[in-house]
């Protein structure tokens, strides 16, 4: 791990006094870097960012700036989007929604789909039940077949929740076409933080198979959505992403015409070094020769990433010192609330601050209010 500068460390550290502990402090300018740099990488993709990553409503704003447009799995998701984009003139609005916004959640309520219609959205689907549901409540939809691919090596696997199996695909896509709606793409994940890249190359190849059985029948299909799964740098065994997009960069030539629209819905890279958080210790004790530091954070709150995300956030202190083996836990009555049971600190006190670095994805996001416990106050930098 690279050392901070004095001075950055020094800013974090008046940011927490100002505002109190625990502070996740969003950086937008790494956000417009993140975006800067997948686009720049991948020319011919359309970067729709997941909000789920971080349904932030700021994210949203600086995203949008850049020209982002956004994948949405809820009707709220959706609103926290389109109340972004509803001063554009009505007439092009229909290629705006789906320029700027894809549904992804390949399962919607009943509700969902009726509040959608007015919006004709591009939505996905994976199934035949929700095909039904698809025709009976949200006509005025596009479709998006979202299909199963290979999710090896993924630090979150998706495959055995959704996506329609391969060898149903040309046939989902023709029921749709035979119910009077309009398959107008296909999409696929890998599994998030993937850093096997061989994934994305078996499901472009998958993707563009289905897709000719499809042109040969008469199924006009011009959307690849290559989904999330973009690896973000958390330690040094993540291969580089610019090797991921050469590899990429390759294949989409190769396998698609040039008039095929491209999209890719990343969550975790457009934000998880976007953010820090600064955290304080509570209390402090030694439990069979180890020391345990209990913080006003913890597992129900910002790391809620290590449950949910199944991502290991390291803690460091502002100061040096010999370090030892030490176990950190959360501020709630439950052991389960337990940040890590071996981070490498020196000898803290009371009232002293930590902070952990990438923890932008997949972290407030999931936060509750557990034991009466609040999520982390937000702070926003470099906006
Ligand atoms: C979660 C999710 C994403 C974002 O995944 P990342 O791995 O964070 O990039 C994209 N698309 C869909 C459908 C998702 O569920």
């Amino acid at each position: 791990m690279q050392k901070r500068p004095k001075k950055w460390l020094a800013g974090l550290k008046r940011i927490a006094k100002k505002h109190g502990t625990p502070v996740f402090i969003i950086d937008h300018k790494k956000i417009r870097e993140n975006h800067k740099e997948f686009t720049e990488s991948l020319p011919r993709v359309q970067a729709y960012y997941a909000v789920k990553a971080n349904s932030n409503p700021e994210i949203v704003k600086t995203l949008y700036k850049t020209g982002a447009s956004f994948d949405v799995a809820s009707f709220p998701e959706f609103m926290i989007v389109h109340d972004n984009i509803k001063n554009l003139p009505q007439k092009k609005r229909q290629d705006f929604i789906w320029d700027k916004i894809i549904y992804a959640n390949t399962i919607k309520r009943i509700e969902t789909l009726q509040a959608l219609d007015q919006y004709k959205p591009l939505v996905t689907y994976d199934n035949i039940e929700e095909l039904k549901k698809i025709k009976a409540h949200c006509p005025h939809a596009g479709l998006v077949l979202r299909i199963r691919v290979p999710n090896t090596g993924s630090m979150v696997e998706l495959s055995s929740k959704f996506g329609a199996h391969p060898g149903e695909a040309v046939d989902l896509i023709a029921e749709a076409f035979n119910a009077g709606l309009v398959v107008e793409g296909l999409s696929f994940h890998v599994g998030s933080q993937c850093n096997n890249f061989e994934n994305y190359m078996q499901a472009l190849q998958l993707s563009a198979s289905i897709l000719k059985e499809a042109w040969l029948r008469g199924y006009k299909i011009k959307i690849v959505d290559i989904g999330g799964g973009f690896p973000v740098k958390y330690h040094s065994r993540v291969k580089p992403f610019k090797k991921l997009a050469g590899m990429l960069n390759t294949e989409i030539e190769r396998l698609f015409p040039k008039d095929m629209e491209i999209l890719a819905e990343p969550g975790r890279f457009m934000v998880a070094n976007a953010a820090v958080l600064v955290t304080k210790i509570i209390g402090k004790a030694v439990r069979d020769g180890k020391t345990c530091y209990y913080l006003d954070d913890g597992v129900y709150h910002t790391f809620s990433g290590i449950v949910f995300d199944h991502c290991q956030y390291h803690l460091k202190a502002f100061e040096d010192g010999e370090k030892k083996v030490s176990a950190v836990f959360g501020p709630t009555c439950d052991a389960f609330d337990t940040i890590s049971v071996a981070e490498e600190l020196p000898d803290l006190k009371i009232g002293d601050l930590l902070y952990a670095e990438n923890i932008g994805a997949y972290s407030t996001a999931s936060s509750t209010y557990f034991n009466g416990f609040p999520p982390a106050k937000i702070i926003h930098i470099n906006k």
